[in-house]
C-alpha cells in the first residue's frame, strides 16, 4: 500500500525497526548519517537501499528539516556504497520513491542503488 508522504513521520515504519535494531538487516555500510542494507526483494542482482538516520520521510521532508551535516553526510554515504561495492563500471542507478504516485512503500526516507546488469531506460 503505498504511504502518503505528506503525513508526520511515524517512527513505527519497518525501516525506523531496522534502524533501533528491531528487527534484522544484512547491513552493507554504516556511519555516523546513514545505514545502508540489501533490500529484501532485490530488483536486480545489487540492490541495497540507503536511509539515513534521522527521521524523514521523503527527500523532500529530508531537503527541508534535515541539517546541512545530515544531508551531506547521507549523500556522502550513498556514494561510498556504490563505490565499497564496486558499482561505479559498469554503473547503478539511484531511485528514490515519494509519495502514492511513485508507489513508496515505507515511509522512511531511502535510495535504491540498483545494479548488477543492464538496466533499460526508466519506465513512467
Ligand atoms: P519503496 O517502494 O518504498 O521505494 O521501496 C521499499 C523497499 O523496501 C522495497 O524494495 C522492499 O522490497 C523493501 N523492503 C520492505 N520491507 C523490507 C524489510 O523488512 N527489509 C528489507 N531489507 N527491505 C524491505
Amino acid at each position: 500500500m503505498p504511504v502518503d508522504a505528506t503525513l508526520p513521520y511515524d517512527d513505527s515504519n519497518i525501516f525506523a525497526k531496522i534502524l533501533r535494531g528491531e528487527i534484522p538487516c544484512t547491513k552493507v555500510y554504516e556511519d555516523d548519517h546513514a545505514l545502508a542494507f540489501n533490500d529484501i526483494s532485490p530488483q536486480a542482482p545489487t540492490h541495497i537501499l540507503v536511509i539515513p538516520k534521522g527521521a524523514y520521510v521523503s527527500w523532500d521532508d529530508f531537503s527541508a528539516r534535515g541539517s546541512d551535516a545530515e544531508i551531506a553526510g547521507f549523500v556522502r554515504a550513498v556514494g561510498a556504497v556504490a563505490r565499497d561495492a564496486g558499482l561505479v563500471a559498469p554503473g547503478y542507478r539511484l531511485l528514490a520513491n515519494a509519495g502514492t504516485h511513485s508507489l513508496q512503500e515505507v515511509p522512511h526516507l531511502h535510495v535504491h542503488i540498483v545494479a548488477g546488469r543492464p538496466l533499460g531506460p526508466l519506465l513512467v
